[in-house]
């Protein structure tokens, strides 16, 4: 390693003591009543800034550790794999004989949801080693059909001609099925989301952080081709907003969400995670404008954050917001106006967004595909990452876990706690499967368990 490797690593260390010194020193001081309250805020800026430095440096430390380059190359090459295997999947040499799996593009609901039955879709297929048929007439984007604005997910197998059709799940193996929504499965084969595939997971955790969400990119990145007419829309309308680095990313869904699936939150809330970004970055360069992009159902969300927030630049376009906002939301324009936003938003170095909204989750995933690991690239106010329908999402325990309130639950290392969610105050909320116990569980005593499951590995594809 480099000396510059070396000296920062030191850094890292001595700082993250430095930090316990500090706080210590002033709580100390506070319980015996040395300092005033009002204080508080200032020593909860300075650990801040403590803190986003010693993050800052660890950023920079993956940067000189020598393996960027490889790091880059790896994630390319993976993802070339995958995309090569989906093609040979979807382009079967004898369509007529080909196993298929047929799935209907009729669910009642947002174009993020729509995209991630899709998703569920496509990973069956994989999975099963079926091709995939989209049937989208009477889409509700476009009643023409998904083929009108996307290239179509195969080149050379479209249908499954007078095929007999059976509803999956069947008492035996049928040539051609079609799937139900994912949220009706009551037996849900393990390779649902968030398992990834057994041949390919050792070679993604080594560059990524979240190689659910990757693999579920993927997928994403093979169906969301659009054609030349509505690549041009978009391209259009990305023109008119000097996009430019560094900026952030916003998802603010509102509208029919708030009050039914999620909670209202305030401009503020999101700015707070904005602000804390460009300090960060402030850190280690020069920021001329603090740019946001700004997506919202909303329509006046922007101005909004315009006449508070007067020292950051946004961008955004209200009459996308405006579409999106009125009935007319499942409309060819309100589609144009939603893939704008949504490459906007995976273009951003960073995103605040709430992951309770497909909209916001795809804009990650969406993410995920554009780097080479967008793990640590979010804040997302309230849940944290999902697959709508996924098998259970588990933490393993890293050490043992004794309460210290009848609030929180004890664990040993080693033991599996399905996971409700993270507090974002340190705590998380989850049910040891051991005990069956729920409560309040120490964040940082786990870690991800990620699950793999040995998918066909397609070992033809590159032929
Ligand atoms: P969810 O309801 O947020 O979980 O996501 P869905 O995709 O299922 O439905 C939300 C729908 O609202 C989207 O498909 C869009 O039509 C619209 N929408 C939500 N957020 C935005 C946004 O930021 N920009 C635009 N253009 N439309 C949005």
């Amino acid at each position: 390693p480099s000396e510059e490797y070396e000296n920062l690593r030191r850094r890292v260390f001595s700082n993250t003591k430095e930090i316990w010194y500090f706080i210590n020193h002033e709580l100390t001081k506070l319980k015996k009543g040395d300092i005033k309250i009002e204080k508080l805020t200032d020593i909860l800026e300075q650990v801040e800034h403590r803190k986003s430095f010693i993050l800052s440096d660890q950023q920079k430390l993956q940067e000189l550790d020598g393996y960027q380059d490889w790091r880059q190359q790896e994630a390319a090459n993976v993802s070339d794999l995958v995309q090569k295997r989906l093609k040979y999947l979807q382009n079967p040499s004898n369509c007529r004989d080909a196993r298929k799996v047929i799935c209907n593009l009729n669910k009642g609901c947002g174009f993020g949801c729509q995209l991630h039955h899709i998703v569920y879709c496509l990973i069956f297929a994989y999975a099963t080693e079926r091709t995939l048929i989209l049937n989208s007439k009477g889409w509700r984007y476009n009643t023409k059909g998904w083929e009108y604005v996307f290239y179509p997910i195969s080149e050379s197998c479209l249908t499954a001609y007078d095929d007999k059709v059976i509803q999956w799940p069947a008492n035996y193996d049928p040539k051609v099925v079609s799937l139900p929504f994912i949220d009706s499965i009551s037996q849900k084969p393990k390779f649902l989301p968030l398992a990834i595939p057994t041949d390919l997971a050792h070679r993604i955790v080594r560059f990524n952080g979240d190689p659910s969400s990757w693999w579920i990119g993927q997928m994403l990145k093979y169906v969301l081709k659009p054609k030349p007419a509505m690549q041009k829309a978009i391209n259009e309308t990305i023109a008119k907003m000097h996009f430019m680095r560094p900026i952030v990313g916003v998802h603010i869904r509102r509208t029919d969400k708030v009050g039914t699936e999620a909670a209202f939150h305030s401009i503020d809330e999101y700015m707070v995670h904005v602000k804390q970004y460009y300090d960060q970055l402030e850190l280690t360069q020069h920021v001329d404008v603090r740019r946001v992009y700004l997506a919202s159902d909303d329509a006046n969300v922007l101005g909004d954050a315009r006449s508070k927030y007067p020292d950051y630049e946004f961008l955004g376009d209200p009459s996308i917001a405006k579409t999106a906002a009125t009935h007319r939301r499942y409309t060819p324009v309100s589609l144009t106006g939603l893939l704008v936003d949504l490459h906007m938003l995976a273009m951003s170095d960073y995103i605040v967004c709430t992951f309770s909204s497909q909209v916001g989750r795809v804009a990650y995933e969406m993410m995920q595909t554009n780097r080479v690991d967008a793990s640590d690239s979010f804040y997302s106010l309230d849940d944290i990452y999902y697959f709508g329908g996924q098998n259970a999402h588990n933490r393993r325990a890293i050490m043992n876990h004794t309460p210290r309130s009848n609030q929180e639950i004890a664990f040993q290392a080693g033991d599996l706690i399905g996971v409700a969610g993270n507090h974002w105050n340190g705590f998380g909320r989850g049910t040891n499967k051991r005990t069956n116990m729920n409560g309040l569980i120490p964040w940082y005593k786990t870690a991800d368990h990620l699950v793999l499951y040995p998918f066909p590995e397609y070992k033809h594809a590159n032929e």
